[in-house]
Protein backbone atom coordinates (compact mmCIF):
# COMPACT_ATOMS: atom_id res chain seq x y z
CA UNK A 1 0.00 0.00 0.00
CA UNK A 2 0.91 3.20 -1.13
CA UNK A 3 0.76 6.17 1.51
CA UNK A 4 0.76 9.75 -0.23
CA UNK A 5 2.19 12.12 1.79
CA UNK A 6 2.31 15.74 0.52
CA UNK A 7 2.08 19.33 1.55
CA UNK A 8 2.54 22.45 0.83
CA UNK A 9 6.33 24.29 1.54
CA UNK A 10 7.15 24.34 4.81
CA UNK A 11 4.63 22.29 6.12
CA UNK A 12 6.77 19.50 7.88
CA UNK A 13 6.12 16.88 5.16
CA UNK A 14 9.71 15.58 5.71
CA UNK A 15 9.68 15.70 9.78
CA UNK A 16 6.63 14.20 9.39
CA UNK A 17 7.78 10.85 7.20
CA UNK A 18 10.69 11.04 9.58
CA UNK A 19 8.47 10.13 12.37
CA UNK A 20 7.02 6.87 10.33
CA UNK A 21 10.96 5.88 9.75
CA UNK A 22 12.24 6.37 12.89
CA UNK A 23 9.58 5.05 15.49
CA UNK A 24 7.76 2.65 12.59
CA UNK A 25 10.72 1.92 10.44
CA UNK A 26 8.58 2.47 7.84
CA UNK A 27 10.32 2.83 4.30
CA UNK A 28 10.34 6.50 2.54
CA UNK A 29 10.41 7.20 -0.70
CA UNK A 30 10.99 10.57 -1.47
CA UNK A 31 10.54 12.68 -4.82
CA UNK A 32 12.46 15.52 -3.92
CA UNK A 33 15.69 13.03 -2.85
CA UNK A 34 15.19 11.21 -6.43
CA UNK A 35 15.00 14.60 -8.23
CA UNK A 36 18.28 14.59 -7.00
CA UNK A 37 19.78 11.67 -7.53
CA UNK A 38 18.54 11.41 -11.29
CA UNK A 39 20.91 14.07 -12.34
CA UNK A 40 24.23 13.12 -9.91
CA UNK A 41 27.77 12.52 -11.84
CA UNK A 42 27.39 9.21 -14.53
CA UNK A 43 23.70 9.23 -14.97
CA UNK A 44 21.71 9.27 -17.86
CA UNK A 45 19.95 12.48 -16.21
CA UNK A 46 23.34 14.55 -15.89
CA UNK A 47 24.71 13.56 -19.37
CA UNK A 48 21.92 14.76 -21.73
CA UNK A 49 21.76 17.78 -19.36
CA UNK A 50 26.10 18.64 -19.81
CA UNK A 51 25.09 17.76 -23.76
CA UNK A 52 22.61 20.49 -24.25
CA UNK A 53 23.83 22.87 -22.06
CA UNK A 54 27.58 22.37 -22.34
CA UNK A 55 30.33 21.90 -19.61
CA UNK A 56 29.76 25.09 -17.90
CA UNK A 57 26.68 23.81 -16.23
CA UNK A 58 28.90 22.01 -13.86
CA UNK A 59 30.52 23.32 -10.54
CA UNK A 60 34.25 22.90 -10.38
CA UNK A 61 33.56 19.17 -8.75
CA UNK A 62 31.21 17.93 -11.39
CA UNK A 63 27.97 18.29 -10.10
CA UNK A 64 25.49 19.83 -11.40
CA UNK A 65 25.45 23.69 -10.89
CA UNK A 66 21.62 23.98 -10.04
CA UNK A 67 21.21 27.44 -9.23
CA UNK A 68 22.74 27.98 -12.56
CA UNK A 69 20.35 25.69 -14.45
CA UNK A 70 17.39 27.59 -12.67
CA UNK A 71 18.89 30.70 -13.73
CA UNK A 72 18.70 29.35 -17.32
CA UNK A 73 15.74 28.07 -17.61
CA UNK A 74 13.79 30.68 -14.97
CA UNK A 75 13.22 33.40 -18.73
CA UNK A 76 13.76 30.59 -21.05
CA UNK A 77 10.25 28.71 -21.47
CA UNK A 78 11.35 26.30 -23.93
CA UNK A 79 14.39 25.16 -22.20
CA UNK A 80 12.73 24.46 -19.30
CA UNK A 81 10.19 22.40 -21.17
CA UNK A 82 13.38 20.45 -22.52
CA UNK A 83 14.75 19.62 -18.96
CA UNK A 84 10.88 18.33 -17.63
CA UNK A 85 10.97 16.18 -20.43
CA UNK A 86 14.22 14.73 -19.63
CA UNK A 87 13.74 14.53 -16.04
CA UNK A 88 10.26 13.76 -15.36
CA UNK A 89 10.29 9.97 -17.05
CA UNK A 90 13.48 9.64 -15.33
CA UNK A 91 12.40 10.69 -11.61
CA UNK A 92 9.25 8.79 -12.61
CA UNK A 93 10.91 5.74 -13.04
CA UNK A 94 13.27 5.56 -10.55
CA UNK A 95 10.10 6.46 -8.13
CA UNK A 96 8.73 2.98 -9.23
CA UNK A 97 12.40 1.33 -9.16
CA UNK A 98 12.77 2.11 -5.20
CA UNK A 99 8.83 1.02 -4.31
CA UNK A 100 9.53 -1.77 -5.74
CA UNK A 101 12.07 -2.37 -3.27
CA UNK A 102 10.53 -1.94 -0.31
CA UNK A 103 10.15 -4.30 2.62
CA UNK A 104 8.07 -2.58 5.43
CA UNK A 105 4.13 -3.18 5.53
CA UNK A 106 3.32 0.19 3.93
CA UNK A 107 5.27 2.75 2.21
CA UNK A 108 5.01 6.53 2.43
CA UNK A 109 5.79 8.38 -0.95
CA UNK A 110 6.40 11.90 -0.21
CA UNK A 111 5.87 14.05 -3.42
CA UNK A 112 5.38 17.81 -2.71
CA UNK A 113 3.17 18.78 -5.83
CA UNK A 114 1.64 15.47 -5.29
CA UNK A 115 -2.20 16.51 -6.04
CA UNK A 116 -0.81 18.87 -8.49
CA UNK A 117 0.22 15.85 -10.82
CA UNK A 118 -0.96 12.54 -11.83
CA UNK A 119 0.78 11.16 -8.52
CA UNK A 120 -2.45 11.45 -6.92
CA UNK A 121 -3.97 8.75 -8.95
CA UNK A 122 -0.92 6.34 -8.37
CA UNK A 123 -0.81 6.51 -4.62
CA UNK A 124 -3.82 4.13 -2.52
CA UNK A 125 -4.19 6.98 -0.16
CA UNK A 126 -3.30 10.40 0.29
CA UNK A 127 -1.87 11.72 3.77
CA UNK A 128 -1.96 15.86 3.89
CA UNK A 129 0.35 17.65 6.15
CA UNK A 130 -1.75 21.09 6.93
CA UNK A 131 0.06 24.24 8.36
CA UNK A 132 -1.65 27.83 8.40
CA UNK A 133 0.12 30.02 5.37
CA UNK A 134 1.61 31.84 8.14
CA UNK A 135 3.28 29.10 9.92
CA UNK A 136 4.69 27.83 6.15
CA UNK A 137 5.96 31.37 5.49
CA UNK A 138 7.93 31.40 9.06
CA UNK A 139 9.39 28.28 8.77
CA UNK A 140 10.76 28.61 4.84
CA UNK A 141 11.92 31.85 5.74
CA UNK A 142 14.12 30.76 8.72
CA UNK A 143 15.06 27.28 7.28
CA UNK A 144 16.25 29.12 3.89
CA UNK A 145 16.83 31.98 4.69
CA UNK A 146 14.62 33.54 1.60
CA UNK A 147 12.45 36.62 1.87
CA UNK A 148 8.78 36.55 2.51
CA UNK A 149 8.03 37.92 -1.23
CA UNK A 150 10.10 34.56 -2.32
CA UNK A 151 8.05 32.14 -0.21
CA UNK A 152 4.56 34.15 -1.22
CA UNK A 153 5.02 33.54 -5.06
CA UNK A 154 5.46 29.71 -4.62
CA UNK A 155 3.05 29.83 -2.22
CA UNK A 156 0.62 30.96 -5.05
CA UNK A 157 2.40 28.95 -7.58
CA UNK A 158 1.10 25.55 -5.42
CA UNK A 159 -2.58 24.58 -4.63
CA UNK A 160 -4.79 26.09 -2.07
CA UNK A 161 -4.46 25.01 1.73
CA UNK A 162 -8.23 24.23 1.16
CA UNK A 163 -7.82 22.51 -2.47
CA UNK A 164 -5.11 19.99 -1.03
CA UNK A 165 -7.13 19.39 1.83
CA UNK A 166 -9.87 18.34 -0.34
CA UNK A 167 -7.77 15.76 -1.54
CA UNK A 168 -6.79 14.45 1.51
CA UNK A 169 -7.67 10.56 3.16
CA UNK A 170 -6.21 11.42 6.36
CA UNK A 171 -4.71 14.81 7.54
CA UNK A 172 -1.79 15.30 10.03
CA UNK A 173 -2.52 18.71 11.79
CA UNK A 174 1.05 20.42 12.12
CA UNK A 175 1.37 24.24 12.70
CA UNK A 176 1.60 23.81 16.25
CA UNK A 177 5.36 25.06 17.38
CA UNK A 178 7.21 22.22 18.68
CA UNK A 179 7.40 21.72 22.66
CA UNK A 180 7.81 18.75 24.62
CA UNK A 181 3.52 18.71 24.89
CA UNK A 182 3.09 19.11 20.99
CA UNK A 183 5.75 16.94 19.81
CA UNK A 184 4.01 14.08 21.64
CA UNK A 185 0.71 15.34 20.22
CA UNK A 186 2.19 15.05 16.83
CA UNK A 187 3.79 11.26 17.93
CA UNK A 188 0.31 10.31 18.72
CA UNK A 189 -1.43 11.39 15.44
CA UNK A 190 1.15 9.73 13.56
CA UNK A 191 1.02 6.72 15.59
CA UNK A 192 -2.71 6.28 15.44
CA UNK A 193 -2.70 6.97 11.58
CA UNK A 194 0.58 3.93 11.19
CA UNK A 195 -2.24 1.79 13.25
CA UNK A 196 -4.93 2.10 11.15
CA UNK A 197 -2.52 1.63 7.95
CA UNK A 198 -1.41 -1.34 9.01
CA UNK A 199 -5.45 -2.34 9.86
CA UNK A 200 -6.17 -1.64 6.08
CA UNK A 201 -2.66 -2.87 4.54
CA UNK A 202 -3.14 -5.87 2.24
CA UNK A 203 -1.51 -8.63 4.24
P1 LIG B 1 9.74 21.78 1.92
O1 LIG B 1 8.50 21.59 1.15
O2 LIG B 1 10.19 23.17 1.90
O3 LIG B 1 10.82 20.78 1.57
P2 LIG B 1 8.74 20.31 4.24
O4 LIG B 1 7.26 20.37 4.09
O5 LIG B 1 9.43 19.02 3.94
O6 LIG B 1 9.43 21.52 3.50
P3 LIG B 1 10.18 20.33 6.73
O7 LIG B 1 11.50 20.46 6.03
O8 LIG B 1 9.87 19.06 7.43
O9 LIG B 1 9.01 20.73 5.76
O10 LIG B 1 9.98 21.52 7.79
C1 LIG B 1 10.28 22.86 7.42
C2 LIG B 1 11.06 23.52 8.56
O11 LIG B 1 10.18 23.68 9.68
C3 LIG B 1 12.23 22.68 9.04
O12 LIG B 1 13.26 23.55 9.43
C4 LIG B 1 11.65 21.92 10.24
O13 LIG B 1 12.64 21.61 11.18
C5 LIG B 1 10.67 22.93 10.81
N1 LIG B 1 9.47 22.33 11.43
C6 LIG B 1 8.74 21.29 10.98
N2 LIG B 1 7.70 21.05 11.81
C7 LIG B 1 7.78 21.96 12.81
C8 LIG B 1 6.99 22.24 13.98
N3 LIG B 1 5.88 21.56 14.30
N4 LIG B 1 7.40 23.27 14.78
C9 LIG B 1 8.49 23.98 14.47
N5 LIG B 1 9.26 23.77 13.40
C10 LIG B 1 8.92 22.78 12.57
Amino acid sequence: MIIGLTGGIGSGKTSIANLFHQHFNIDLVDADIVARQVVQPNTLGLNAIVQHFGDSILTDTGELDRRQLRERIFSAPSEKQWINDLLHPLIRTEIKRQLQHVTSPYVILVVPLLVESEWKNFVDRILVVDASEQTQIERTCSRDSTSQTQVRAILASQASRQERLSFADDVINNDADLNPQTQQALLLQVTALHQKYLDISPS
